[in-house]
Order: structure tokens, then sequence, then C-alpha cells
């Protein structure tokens, strides 16, 4: 399992830094967002650590679906509101241009009932 002892989502995934967990197995963790846009916001992230999307590669793909499989399993536990009235986004920002902040992969997850705080 690769991990950067620098990087603060590498950290959360090893305990090292407190989160609020969503969700947690051997290869994926969820945990809220410290700074939520709506009433449910909570990031996907793999344990190991991989910069961006734009590092993924084949080898990725069952871990990809993992998380994309898990976020309306996750965002109906956390109280979305079902679709297709309710529902949510699924966003992966990638690089500077693409509003990445973080550079550990992670998928934002974000529903509830509006009005949100943005998005
Ligand atoms: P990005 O802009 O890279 O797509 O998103 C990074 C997200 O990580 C932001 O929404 C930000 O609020 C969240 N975040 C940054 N630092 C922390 C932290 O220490 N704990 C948690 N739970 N979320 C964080
Ligand atoms: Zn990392």
């Amino acid at each position: 399992m690769q991990h950067d002892p620098n990087c603060l989502f590498c950290r959360i995934a090893r305990g090292q830094i407190p989160s609020r967990k969503v969700y947690e197995d051997d290869e994926i963790l969820a945990f809220h967002d410290i700074h939520p846009w709506a009433p449910v916001h909570f990031l996907l992230i793999p344990k190991d650590h991989v910069p961006s999307l734009a590092q993924v590669t084949d080898a990725h793909a069952p871990m990809l679906g993992r998380m994309l499989a898990l976020a309306p399993r996750l965002a109906l536990q956390e109280g979305c509101n079902p679709y297709p009235d309710g529902g949510h986004r699924v966003i992966i920002n990638t690089g500077r241009e693409g509003g990445q902040e973080v550079h550990h992969l992670h998928v934002h997850v974000i529903g509830g009932p509006r009005p949100w705080l943005k998005g």
C-alpha cells in the first residue's frame, strides 16, 4: 500500500488525523468533509496514495468502481433523499484548474435538501 507521510488524506486513512467516518473497508475510507457545502457532504478515498484521477490506470478500475458503487448507498445512509426527487452530486476535482486542493484522489458526494451553501 502506497502512502505519503506528508499527505493529509493518507494521514486520515491511517488514523493519524481524526475524521468522522462514514464507511471503511480494506481499500476504501469515507468520511465527512470538514467544510460541507450541503446537508450531506462526505469524501470517498482509496487508502492507497493516488494523487488524482489523472494518475489512475486500468489497475485502479476495480477500486474506482467500488467507490462509485458505494456513493449512492452511503448517500442514502447519510440522509440524502432517494432518486429521482432526491439524489446527490458526485464530483472528482482533478488538478489545479480542476479545483483540486488535496492531492490524494477523492470523490465528493454531496446532497440533501436544498438550498446548499454552493453547488
Ligand atoms: P478538493 O478541493 O481537493 O476537491 O477537496 C478537498 C476537500 O477536503 C475540501 O472540500 C475540504 O473541505 C476537505 N478537507 C480539507 N482538509 C480536511 C480535513 O482535515 N478533514 C476533512 N474531513 N476534510 C478536509
Ligand atoms: Zn495520500
